[in-house]
């Protein structure tokens, strides 16, 4: 990592919580902006609410391994806030809103418009829990998705081109 700050705002290395390599593996070329990192796992570069909005800020604080987080709007049973998860798929590093309890199901909304994020099947680790799904595209293509599990904790999650799995954790 460069210890030098060209843009003048100094970042916090204490908010990049991750420890895989950085390295990216460029033999292989993903769609979406996804990109696969030498350790084999894939990071998002943007992703989109059902409203288009980009919840991938390059200019967030809370880095990843350098990578920007995605920032989600969760709402529980008594807390709702801000959470930053990772963009890099299986890391369940997190910034943010942390009063919630383990297999909790909240609503995952944006940030920006509060719209939730649409239902894509069930998750089958707690009662109601459910996978939502964002968008790898600004052109909000179904099946070119980042889903994930509304329950608190849980990991399942998987990233995929025209419904085709690039990436997947159970
Ligand atoms: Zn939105
Ligand atoms: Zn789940």
């Amino acid at each position: 990592m460069n210890s030098d700050n060209s843009s003048g705002t100094q970042r916090t290395r204490g908010t990049d919580g991750t420890t895989l390599d950085i390295v990216v593996d460029d033999t292989s070329t993903l769609p979406h902006g996804l990109v696969r990192l030498r350790s084999g796992v894939i990071a998002v570069t943007h992703v989109y609410c059902p409203n288009g909005h980009n919840l991938v800020d390059e200019n967030s604080d809370a880095r990843f391994n350098g990578y920007p987080g995605i920032s989600l709007k969760i709402k529980g049973e008594e807390e709702e806030g801000i959470v930053i998860v990772s963009p890099i798929h299986g890391d369940d590093t997190r910034f943010g809103a942390n009063d919630f309890t383990p297999g909790e199901v909240t609503t995952v909304c944006c940030p920006v418009c509060d719209v939730e994020l649409p239902l894509v099947q069930d998750c089958g680790c707690t009662t109601h829990s459910k996978l939502v799904g964002l968008y790898l595209d600004p052109e909000l293509v179904e099946g070119s998705q980042v889903v994930m599990c509304n329950a608190w904790g849980c990991l399942r999650s998987r990233i995929t081109d025209r419904f085709q799995i690039i990436s997947k954790l159970d």
